[in-house]
């Protein structure tokens, strides 16, 4: 994905010009990585520009911090819907990504929260493609030899910046090996998710993915298990081990920035028929008419701007 343009940002309150959208160098959450963000998503809709699921993003970052050990977040989870709101339409863009972000922003050089301060921001950019291949194609992973972190180590619920340390070594590992995607294990052994990612499985007709241990609760994932039971499609929360992959029918991925996404070969072994199965397919048609507001479920998930 590039980030193609961005021309305001809301800090702590103000809108300001992208440009002048400067982290101070000595800012202890840029040198620790102690922040937390959301990747939110708006649709051009029937209705106008629509942020799909925006409660539930913010409520998740507000638990974010709440998990890494804020006490007093600066805006409330209503305050923070605004401020997207108001962000996305200085903007200006169809379709766009959001980023808001809450970093310790003041003092805590002595590794420690109570020390600092939170400062919090949102800024929006122009949507570009994320999943770099077309959907008919589908995607080429691996199994990572980077272990997904466990949950006493850092906090797997909480969307923290520093977490993603993690996902950027396995992806570029993934990636410098000719993969598209890695799919991370926990700490068990057990499949865990990919690098921004949750993953699905398909066995007989039935959905499987893995139970909420190491893993991040993704907002997708659970969108897609409400539409394949929409779609009388069964799903269950279940461990997989990295060879129940080798041999289900399909395996996709999803999350605000891949949508649904199928793979198509893990470790080099073909899924399926090698190309994105009908459930995938499926699944990926319903995301995007519920994000597009062409669902019944669409007015229930999206806030027009
Ligand atoms: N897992 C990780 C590690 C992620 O970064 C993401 C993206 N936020 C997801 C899963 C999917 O989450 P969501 O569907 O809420 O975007």
């Amino acid at each position: 994905m590039q980030s193609v343009k961005s021309n305001y940002t809301w800090i702590n309150g103000e809108m300001i010009a992208t440009d002048n959208a400067t982290v101070p160098f000595l800012t202890s959450g840029f040198h620790y990585g102690l922040a937390v963000f959301e990747g939110i998503r708006a649709y051009q809709t029937p209705n106008g520009l629509a942020v799909f699921r925006l409660r539930e993003h913010m409520q998740r970052f507000d638990d974010s911090a709440r998990i890494v050990g804020f006490r007093d977040l600066p805006k409330s989870v209503d305050e923070m819907m605004q401020a997207v709101c108001d962000t996305v339409r200085a903007n200006g863009f169809g379709d766009c990504y959001i980023r808001p972000l809450l970093w310790l922003g003041e003092g805590g050089w002595s590794l420690t929260i109570d020390t600092g301060r939170a400062l919090v921001a949102v800024t929006v950019w122009e949507q570009s493609v994320y999943v770099a291949k077309p959907a008919d194609q589908g995607l080429k992973a691996c199994v990572s030899s980077f272990t997904r972190h466990h949950p006493n180590a850092m906090m797997t619920k909480a969307k923290c910046s520093g977490n993603y340390a993690n996902s950027i070594l396995a992806k570029t590992d993934a990636q410098r090996s000719g993969f598209d995607e890695a799919i991370l294990l926990d700490p068990e052994g057990y499949v865990a998710e990919c690098t921004g990612a949750n993953l699905f499985a398909v066995r007989n007709g039935r959905l499987v993915t893995p139970p909420a241990d190491a893993i991040l609760e993704g907002i997708t994932r659970d969108t897609v298990v409400t539409l394949a039971k929409d779609l009388g499609i069964p799903a269950v929360e279940s461990r997989l081990s990295r060879d129940h992959l080798y041999v289900v029918d399909e395996v996709f991925v999803c999350g605000t920035a891949a949508e649904v996404a199928g793979l198509t070969s893990i470790d080099g072994r073909q899924v399926g028929a090698g190309v994105p199965g009908p459930i995938t397919r499926a699944l990926r048609e319903a995301y995007l008419s519920a994000v597009r507001g062409a669902h019944a479920r669409s007015d229930g998930w999206l806030t027009v701007v």
